[in-house]
């Protein structure tokens, strides 16, 4: 399989986006609905590495990895060609009716690489929603408790239960509900704008959330706690230190299933396997997609066997759920990251990008706080007074944009600057991409 290489130089040979892009976006706008946003409308010819090409021929540098999906780059040749073999071979016969062996494989590795070494099942999925939304299943199923507690800035996805447990409004609820009920949001261990200082927060916080569930829903109602250890499109707001140790604890004493969402932490993304390894967490159940296979389209819960197989036979499942070629990705993605060292590359990504923001924010008040792990790292922009400010952040992002460089925003608040390079970037590009930045800054 020929996989013509990615030049990894960033080129911008016209306005951005292009004409080409444009037109694109006019037929897009008459054939595609409304409701489907695009961060920076340049139509995508081919990436690889830490490079995203146009159909301009522009040559973008990616600090996105298509929202924290190709840890290991874009069309990884080992990843097209373990897929491309699969797809020769069969396209799909529904692991329901007739099973295949990639499936087996990949749910092997996955309890094999999650956190714990106890006895582990997994099931796969489409997507990260539906990951979390059969996470809840299987705690309640086990439990045979209802109530959820998820978190203030969570975000788990858009169907229906997960919008439930997610935290804003706007975009992703407003005028889908009614949501699901039996779902508690409690405070989260936000560090930087913790009342008593960032110092307090993690004890603190976790005593409110003891408190809370204990008062008003009562520990054994509890089915679940689902909870991102960083959480993502919220705003890559760690939980300050101790914070999860302390609800983990707080779960295992009253038979609550601590549930990780690590759809977009997962895969080596965060300098760890997993975000939960951080702080020595154990999850009972573990949801994974986005960096899950490269690229193609699959989800997994994996978890403590006798809560898994609590479920009953024919409980759980879905067509596509692990479609043969998504899991031969998967497999192709997974041994990527381990021959690869991209656990050790996220943390070389950190260190670069934490020394060069911390400078930066020194120099511009307007960057509040800098934070994250690994290559999961983000700058939150606040006004004088800390308030959020989101009219700067669009400024900054116009800026990048128009420069060449894929960046994205997040936050509650829509003031959160996040970089999601893909881990194959080489130290050149992410120097560049962050000079741009800079300018932007500078610029202001
Ligand atoms: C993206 C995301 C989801 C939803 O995943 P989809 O594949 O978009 O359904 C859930 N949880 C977290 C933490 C995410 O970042």
């Amino acid at each position: 399989m020929a996989v013509t290489e990615v030049a990894q130089s960033r080129r911008v040979v016209t306005e951005i986006p292009g004409p080409r892009s444009r037109e694109l976006q006019e037929r897009r706008a008459a054939a595609v609905a409304r409701g489907v946003g695009s961060v920076l409308p340049v139509y995508v010819a081919r990436a690889g590495g830490g490079i995203v090409e146009d159909v301009d021929g522009n040559a973008l540098i990616d600090f996105g990895s298509g929202i924290a999906v190709t840890n290991v780059g874009n069309a990884d040749p080992r990843v097209v060609e373990r897929a491309a073999e699969q797809l020769g071979r069969f396209t799909h016969t529904c692991f329901m009716v007739n099973p295949y062996e990639a499936y087996v494989e990949v749910c092997e590795a996955l309890n094999r690489v999650t956190p714990g070494d106890h006895e582990k099942r997994s099931i796969l999925l489409n997507s990260g929603a539906e990951a979390v939304e059969n996470a809840v299943k299987i705690a309640r199923s086990a439990t045979g408790r209802q109530a959820v507690v998820v978190f203030d800035h969570a975000y788990h996805g858009r169907t229906n239960l997960t919008l439930g447990l997610t935290a804003k409004n706007m975009p992703y609820k407003q005028g889908f509900g009614p949501f699901a009920g039996e779902i508690h949001r409690m405070p989260m261990a936000y560090a930087y704008r913790w009342p008593t200082g960032p110092e307090n927060c993690g004890p603190e916080a976790a005593a409110l959330v003891v408190d809370q569930i204990s008062k008003q829903v009562g520990a054994e109602n509890v089915a679940a706690v689902v909870i991102e250890p960083i959480q993502g499109e919220g705003g890559f707001i760690e939980p300050a230190p101790g914070f999860l140790p302390a609800v983990a604890e707080f779960c295992r004493a009253n038979g609550i299933v601590f549930v990780a969402d690590e759809v977009q932490t997962g895969f080596a993304r965060t300098g760890d396997m997993f975000a939960c390894e951080h702080e020595g967490i154990v999850p009972d159940l573990i949801a994974t997609a986005k960096g899950i296979a490269g690229g193609l389209p699959l989800a997994a819960v994996t978890g403590r066997a006798d809560l898994m197989d609590a479920v009953h036979a024919g409980g759980l499942g879905g067509t596509y759920g692990g479609n043969p070629a998504a899991c031969a990705a998967a497999l192709a993605s997974l041994e990527a990251i381990e021959s690869d060292g991209l656990v050790g590359r996220a943390r070389e990504i950190g260190d670069l990008m934490l020394g060069r923001l911390r400078g930066l924010a020194e120099k511009h008040a307007v960057i509040g706080d800098v934070r994250g792990r690994g290559a999961m790292i983000a700058i939150e922009l606040v006004k004088d007074d800390r308030s959020p400010d989101p009219e700067t952040l669009a400024r900054v992002l116009s800026y990048c944009h128009s420069q060449g460089l894929v960046l994205l925003s997040a936050g509650t608040y829509g003031n959160v600057v996040r970089m999601l390079p893909p881990l194959v970037i080489g130290d050149d590009l992410l120097h560049e991409g962050l000079d741009i930045l800079a300018e932007a800054f500078a610029r202001l």
